[in-house]
């Protein structure tokens, strides 16, 4: 085989034998907790369609009233032509919603939350800044630092005292702090009250990454900040559209000034088509559930089967890792142990994906869990049970 080839198979063969290669499997159904993978049908703990909104009704009628209005594609950058009436009418609702946390607040649409990170950090910082990046920070996070040629420092793990003592040694003119707020991965809340006094003492910027506390956290669902009850100018804002909200893109919402300077300057903002209209339309159905009464009632939910899950699992070897959020991680520890647990849930009829470095620390591979507004009690119940039999089952082994 020719010798480029050669060298992608051996570290394609390499991963297999750390147990580490990912392989996708194809559903065949809506984002549903009753779901059919390859054919086979799974009940499935793995989306983040946290609120069950990802085939509401509601919003699947606006996302085709949506495509019947504006049509298939934005025909366009937002700068160029493709910024349409939907997309304009999204963020006003946005920046409506998250005005208790913001001083002039303004919220920007992207095409997801990857690219918005990328555009927050490349567009905030540069050579003259240093950015302070939490330690469990999303790749997309840490992607964005390198893009932005910052000097970036990282700080272990809620670690605010080595947060401060980094502040302290900074000479930089522009600091920018930046964290996840729920930690993807693991599921624990950045301590974001103390994380903004640091900054306001030491005049950083904090961008928050609240891809799941968005539409989740806080009575009304507007995340991370109405949580904690925060509201600063130096806070800027990042929530995803894919996750709670059940459809896909992005916002940050922050200063006015903070979103100009985006528009001016962030590229993945400025040179990339802007989403298909009808997405928007949609998420103002997202949002209006969101805020409402259908949201309070899908949050409790969610938040009694998160509840009511960490009562009823007992586990002999596995950690069920500390978490109040609708991630619920069981830490497990070897890669090949870890795929061999996911598999043996599947055996049974469980879905629930085996997460592995790099995207966890080495030793540290879990069953990321997670719940959705849309599980009933029952398949809450038959998961402690089916976890159980699989640590079981992999002991024996
Ligand atoms: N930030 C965090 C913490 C995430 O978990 C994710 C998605 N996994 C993203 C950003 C990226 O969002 P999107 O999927 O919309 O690109």
């Amino acid at each position: 085989m020719n010798e480029l080839l050669n060298r992608l198979q051996a570290g394609l063969d390499a991963l297999d034998a750390q147990s580490l290669r990912r392989r996708r499997r194809t559903v065949h159904t809506r984002c549903a907790p009753d779901t059919d993978a390859d054919g086979q049908p799974l009940l499935a703990f793995c989306s983040n369609d946290y609120l069950g909104l990802a085939s509401h009704p509601a919003i699947v009628v606006a996302l085709q009233e949506g495509a019947a209005r504006y049509g298939a594609g934005s025909g366009a950058s937002h700068l160029i032509s493709g910024h349409s009436l939907a997309h304009a009418k999204v963020e006003d609702e946005l920046a409506a919603f998250m005005a208790p946390h913001l001083e002039a607040p303004r919220a920007l649409l992207f095409s997801t939350g990857y690219m918005a990170n990328l555009a927050v950090l490349s567009a905030l910082g540069g050579k003259d800044a240093e950015l302070f990046s939490e330690e469990l920070n999303h790749a997309s996070l840490i992607d964005g630092a390198r893009l932005s040629r910052s000097q970036v420092s990282v700080y272990p793990h809620g670690d605010l005292d080595a947060l401060e003592g980094l502040l302290r040694a900074s000479r930089a003119q522009n600091r920018i702090v930046v964290t996840d707020s729920v930690f993807s991965m693991d599921g624990d809340i950045a301590p974001l009250p103390q994380l903004l006094a640091l900054c306001e003492r030491h005049g950083a910027w904090l961008v928050v990454d609240d891809a799941h506390g968005f539409g989740v956290l806080g009575a009304q669902g507007r995340g991370a900040l109405e949580h904690f009850k925060l509201r600063s100018p130096q806070l800027v804002y990042m929530g995803t559209l894919g996750k709670a909200a059940g459809v896909s893109g992005a916002f940050v919402a922050a200063h006015d000034t903070v979103i100009e300077w985006l528009v001016q300057r962030a590229r993945p903002y400025i040179y990339t088509t802007a989403s298909p209209p009808a997405l928007a339309h949609a998420l103002s159905a997202s949002l209006a559930l969101i805020a409402g009464e259908e949201g309070a009632m899908r949050r409790a939910r969610l938040n009694l089967l998160v509840t009511d899950f960490r009562a009823a699992l007992r586990l002999k070897r596995w950690r069920l890792m500390p978490s109040d959020t609708a991630i619920q991680p069981v830490c497990i520890g070897a890669s090949g142990t870890a795929l061999a647990a996911s598999a043996a849930l599947q055996r049974g009829g469980y879905w629930v994906p085996a997460i592995r470095p790099p995207t966890v620390p080495r030793n540290t591979a879990r069953l990321r869990v997670t719940f959705s507004a849309a599980h009933a009690p029952e398949d809450m119940q038959r998961l402690v049970n089916a976890l159980r039999l699989a640590e079981e089952e992999c002991d024996a082994n």
